[in-house]
């Protein structure tokens, strides 16, 4: 079975919860599992580059029999091998062909060209979506709240303001129904401008801040969406958010809400820690559904 050598069409960022392709390719792995790739697929992947959003739960579906998705990894392949989670390379690099890989236990029954229906857990997939479009908005907030702690010209984010999140950010986790994002606050930050010293006496002020920005935006009902110019598991995506004062964009692989009116409330709340030698924030975002 040759590997394949165009990307996985992917449905999710649409915000699809099933889809309907046809096996292209069965990788045995060496735990046992199978890596079942398909033409075209709803199922959002984790990335190991940047494991923000975790994968969906659900199934495949051929004729009467379901083959429950026990996870599900960006893979990559040049043609000659397929690392499944473990690619040498970004994803959407150039002569790579990039795929959802759906992590099965027992493959039997599957073959190429086998037709499958794709489905998604929607609990799941909706908490993560709020989650995922509740950290965007809470990193704009942030780097609002923080601007003017900064003495120095930094490159902006989509709002004007200073892109602290883009500049200190460690890790992001996306959790159904919130966020945690990681920050680091170094000798470099400091060099760049940022007055580290004033974060602590001044977090409440920040939080607040924050705060009301989140509540004025949920408050609008704006338009959420995924802008693409291409199918493909490796092309480039970006979040769009109607704001209002414009719509702002964020490059993102996850999925997301269609407006902020499915939102009840986000909060966010800042924790701050010496960490060798840094200052450490955690982002700590909670999406309330409406
Ligand atoms: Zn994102």
């Amino acid at each position: 079975m040759s590997l394949p050598s165009i990307d996985t069409a992917v449905t999710y960022p649409d915000g699809d919860l099933t889809s309907t392709g046809v096996v292209v390719h069965l990788e045995p792995l060496a735990d046992g599992r199978t890596a079942v790739l398909l033409d075209r697929t709803a199922f959002h992947p984790v990335d190991p580059v940047w494991p923000d959003q975790p994968a969906d739960g659900g199934e495949l579906v051929s004729g009467d029999r379901s083959y429950p998705v026990v996870d599900a990894v960006v893979g990559a392949t040049d043609g000659s091998v397929l690392h499944v989670g473990d690619a040498p390379v970004r994803t959407g690099t150039e002569g790579w062909a990039f795929v959802v890989c759906h992590l099965v236990d027992d493959a039997t029954g599957l073959a190429e060209g086998t037709p499958v229906a794709v489905r998604v857990g929607a609990a799941r997939r909706e908490a993560l979506s709020a989650g995922h479009t509740a950290c965007h908005l809470a990193s704009l907030a942030l780097n609002e709240a923080l601007a003017d702690l900064w003495t120095k010209e930094i490159s902006v984010d989509g709002r004007g303001n200073p892109n602290f999140d883009q500049l200190a950010i460690v890790s992001s986790r996306i959790l159904e129904g919130g966020s945690v994002d990681e920050y680091r606050i170094g000798k470099s930050l400091r060099k760049k401008g940022f007055a580290a010293a004033e974060l602590a006496p001044r977090l409440d002020e920040v939080t607040a801040r924050a705060s009301e920005l989140l509540a004025g935006w949920v408050a609008t009902g704006g338009a959420v969406s995924i802008v693409r110019e291409a199918s493909g598991l490796g092309d480039r995506r970006r979040w769009r958010a109607e704001l209002p004062e414009g719509a702002v964009e964020i490059p993102c692989g996850g999925t997301h809400l269609h407006s902020l009116g499915e939102l009840a409330r986000v909060t966010v709340r800042l924790d701050l820690a010496e960490a060798e030698g840094a200052l450490g924030l955690t982002m700590h975002t909670t999406a309330e559904p409406a």
